[in-house]
């Protein structure tokens, strides 16, 4: 079977605790128990209740319907021909109580409806309790054969055919009921069936019966909860069928005991299958909570994942890569409202010395300096600041003027020259100094940023031809 069809199949299966096998044992014993209490005096005749019979069918079709649908629906959900297999064996337990009920003498007519002859009912009765473990033998024969989930277009067409089978099944083992009521060996004489057994017919049904017990224990050992209670339901078949023999004719004491069993083989099944549900609905919300829970999570990790990939590694600042995303952006938006945007382009001087002279340590301890100066300079402004690259630092303003960015840019050189970390190596001072180059404009939709950057940059090599530590802006501005 594939993965994905062997966790639907593992996920339709819910195992059992000890408390439902607990449960189990309790229903289980309790039967054997009234069973056994009844079987010495099953044959003593009690009064004719008609309405017990029909009332308790009603029980039964209802019962057996809504298991087979259930069932159905399983087997839509994991593909398991096996399910289908199990879902039509309770249809047809469903299905054939009616004709029973129908046909059953002095329910609704003194001798049944529906062409029934005197042994129709015991008949269908027969086909009933011989039905039901031989379905419940084919679905374990199944669970070996057939490992695969069932081709998922398929699936309908499966079921539909075999749904189909089972009710034309039923309809033809009516026929034989009624229709072949003198052709079918005698197994009741006015209302008693001891000859049932003689038959041979009573005992097979009843071997039949034991034989789906045991396979069924055999080969689940009740370890998920449908098939813990799938044996039950095969147990109160079996003992149904024991009291019912043993019993001899309609209302003795065993025959209405015998019909406690039936209850119970058909409520145990649809009651381990809604208590599954309600476990699953449990199980949904639960998962559904983890899912948003890990969702939050992931979507944390993925935002911070963002910043880190727009930070630079070592200044913490902006990176090149978010600069140029920026940069786009604003000139964007400053062609939109036609407002100008100001670039200032930072070069720390002499710094090739710097590293020299003082260990590449010493040069990384100055660059998050800087940087940190430049957060601060930009700070209160609409600005970012970034590195541009090596020891280079680009300041994107947005809205301002050159005049403006001169007097951001002079006050940023001012700031890195009083925090005057000594420069030995420098060939222009004896401090840490920055040149910067500035350059504004209005831009257009055409603008190209390459453009904007290489005329800042132009300015910021004529701050470092005039002599460095100085703010130079290009003579080309528009703003
Ligand atoms: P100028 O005044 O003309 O700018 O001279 P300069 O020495 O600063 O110019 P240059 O571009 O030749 O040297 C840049 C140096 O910056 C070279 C490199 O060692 C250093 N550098 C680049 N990135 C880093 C970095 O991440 N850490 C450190 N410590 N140094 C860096
Ligand atoms: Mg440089
Ligand atoms: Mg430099």
């Amino acid at each position: 079977m594939n993965q994905s069809g062997q966790e639907a199949v593992q996920l339709l299966h819910i195992h059992s605790g000890r408390n439902e096998v607990r449960l189990a044992w309790t229903v289980g014993l309790f039967l054997l128990a009234v069973s056994a209490a009844v079987l010495p005096f099953g044959s003593i005749m009690l009064p004719e209740v008609k309405p017990f019979l029909p009332a308790f069918i009603a029980w039964f079709i209802l019962g057996d319907i809504l298991t087979a649908y259930m069932l159905f629906s399983r087997y839509r959900a994991s593909r398991s021909l096996p399910m289908l297999i199990l879902s039509c064996t309770y249809l047809y337990t469903g299905l054939i109580t009616i004709p029973h009920i129908l046909v059953f003498p002095g329910v609704f007519s003194p001798t049944g409806l529906l062409g029934a002859g005197d042994q129709s009912a015991v008949w269908l009765w027969t086909f009933w309790h011989g039905g039901f473990p031989v379905g419940i033998l084919a679905y374990l024969l199944s669970q070996r054969l057939y490992t695969r989930p069932v081709e998922s277009r398929k699936v309908l067409l499966y079921g539909l055919i075999a749904v189909a089978g089972t009710v034309l099944l039923v309809f033809a083992v009516y026929l034989l009921a009624t229709r072949g009521n003198d052709l079918l060996p005698r197994i009741i004489q006015k209302g008693n069936f001891r000859i049932l057994i003689t038959s041979g017919v009573g005992p097979v049904v009843w071997a039949l019966n034991l034989i789906a017990l045991a396979g069924t224990l055999w080969k689940h050992r009740g370890r998920s909860i449908l098939h813990l209670w799938l044996t039950i339901a095969s147990l109160a078949f079996l003992l149904d069928v024991t009291v019912t023999l043993y019993s001899g004719a309609r209302y003795s004491l065993g025959w209405y005991a015998a019909r406690i069993n039936s209850l119970v083989a058909a409520t145990a099944v649809i009651c381990a299958l809604i208590y599954e549900v309600n476990r699953l609905y449990v199980r949904l919300v639960k998962q559904h909570d983890l899912l948003q829970a890990s969702q939050t999570e992931l979507k944390q990790a993925n935002d911070q994942l963002l910043r880190l990939s727009s930070l630079d590694g070592l200044t913490e600042i902006p990176n090149r890569r978010r600069f140029d995303g920026v940069l786009a952006l604003e000139m964007d938006a400053c062609a939109r409202s036609g407002k100008p945007l100001s670039l200032l382009m930072l070069d720390v001087d002499h710094f090739k010395a710097y590293n020299d002279h003082y260990g590449h340590q010493g040069g990384d301890r100055v660059l998050k300096l800087i940087a940190k100066r430049l957060e601060r300079a930009i700070d209160g402004t609409k600005g970012t600041a970034a590195r541009y690259g090596g020891e280079e630092f680009g300041i994107i303003l947005p809205g301002y003027s050159m005049k403006e960015a001169m007097i951001i840019g002079e006050n940023i050189r001012g700031m890195v020259e009083k925090e005057r970390i000594p420069h030995e190596a420098s060939a222009s001072g004896s401090y840490v100094t920055i040149s910067i180059g500035a350059y504004s404009i209005y831009p257009s939709m055409d603008t190209q940023r390459e453009e904007i950057i290489s005329l800042a940059d132009r300015a910021l090599y004529s701050a470092k031809a005039g002599g460095r530590n100085r703010v130079s802006y290009n003579g080309s501005a528009q703003a």
